[in-house]
């Protein structure tokens, strides 16, 4: 058996997967609609949107399938997306790269494989969409059709996505998906009792640093303070959003008080590092107050996402009164 080779582009790839959160298992109606329109239209038991993410495949969406994910050195998509055009395997069995395969000579007993890739807006890719049957065939022309057309569709699909999900003076997640992806994750947190810190971010006195240099100057600053929020929150569950204005939110899963203070302190001193100019703040300089809420138990999670937003909000306006260009905790 060959394992599937790194793309040139790897980091990249994966950072286009982890931006798009193809990764979580979150049902999506239109994923799952394509993948079943490409079992009918190719006449094939299994379909699968397969994302590429580190070191395994996760099928994002999937039809006649029992399992959610499998190690990457053993997945057909692994190869398939090496290639720019669709990758055919009519036999695999009699393919020296996947003959003895544990796909191939145990479930789900791939023969068959038909796979092409999916690229991100930015055009990584990310995964693939393919076909797969038990059985030797080959493609028709219409099946390549087929697979051709849903690739685009699956591909409009992810465009729509960043564009509705996006913050646009940032890119970064705004208000409305921020809500609707830390609800999800929190209920997730529930149920497996993980901690989870949330944080707010405000940039100090930017009501006068709009008076002093004016709204353009302002937006450009808002891109920076943006800049340094996405280096950090990169772990698997961090989000990063625009809270509105000139506030912005953080939430880190499986983060204890420790963690949440060093990724606190990482972004108030990336901030103040950027040294843009501020005269009439506190130290001369653009910087930012944090307010942190921890839930560390199951009866702190069970009382809620907007509990603790409101908690980091008040350790928030503790940190404006200590002074600003700080880090508070919520203290009952
Ligand atoms: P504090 O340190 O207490 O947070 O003071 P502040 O001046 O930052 O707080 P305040 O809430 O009074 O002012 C927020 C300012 O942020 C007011 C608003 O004009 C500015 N602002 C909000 N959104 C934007 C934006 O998208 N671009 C620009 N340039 N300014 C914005
Ligand atoms: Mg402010
Ligand atoms: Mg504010």
């Amino acid at each position: 058996m060959k394992a599937p080779l790194l793309p040139s582009d790897e980091s990249v790839r994966q950072d286009a997967v982890d931006e798009l959160k193809l990764a979580s298992d979150t049902f999506e109606a239109n994923f799952d609609r394509i993948t079943r329109l490409l079992g009918t239209l190719v006449d094939v038991p299994i379909t699968a949107f397969s994302v590429i993410d580190n070191d395994r495949q996760f099928f994002k969406a999937s039809q006649g399938l029992d399992v959610r994910e499998t190690p990457r050195d053993v997945s057909f998509c692994g190869h398939a997306i090496l290639q720019d055009d669709i990758m055919v395997i009519e036999d695999a069995s009699g393919d020296e790269r996947f003959a003895d395969n544990p796909l191939v000579t145990g479930y789900p007993n791939i023969r068959f494989y038909a796979g092409v890739p999916v690229l991100s807006p930015t055009g990584r890719k990310v995964g693939t969409l393919c076909a797969i049957d038990h059985k030797q065939r080959t493609l028709t022309e219409r099946h390549r059709q087929a697979l051709i057309d849903l690739r685009e569709l699956l591909e409009s699909e992810l465009v729509l996505r960043s564009v509705s999900v996006k913050d646009h003076l940032t890119d970064l997640f705004n208000r409305r998906y921020f809500d609707e992806t830390v609800s999800r994750e929190w209920r997730r947190a529930l149920r497996a009792t993980t901690p989870v810190a949330i944080m707010l971010i405000d940039v100090d006195r930017f009501k006068d640093y709009n008076d002093s240099f004016g709204h353009a100057a302002g937006d450009e600053c808002l891109k920076q303070v943006a800049g340094v929020l996405k280096t950090v929150g990169r772990r698997e569950g961090d989000f990063v959003g625009r809270f509105g204005g000139e506030e912005f939110a953080a939430i880190l899963p499986g983060t204890d008080k420790d963690g949440a203070e060093a990724v606190g302190e990482a972004i108030r001193s990336g901030v103040e590092a950027l040294g843009i100019d501020h005269p009439s703040s506190e130290a001369r300089r653009v910087t930012v107050s944090i307010g942190v809420a921890l839930a560390t138990n199951p009866d702190e999670l069970a009382l809620g996402y907007a509990h603790f937003l409101n908690r980091a909000d008040e350790a928030l306006y503790a940190a404006k009164r200590g002074g600003r260009n700080q880090l508070r905790f919520h203290t009952p």
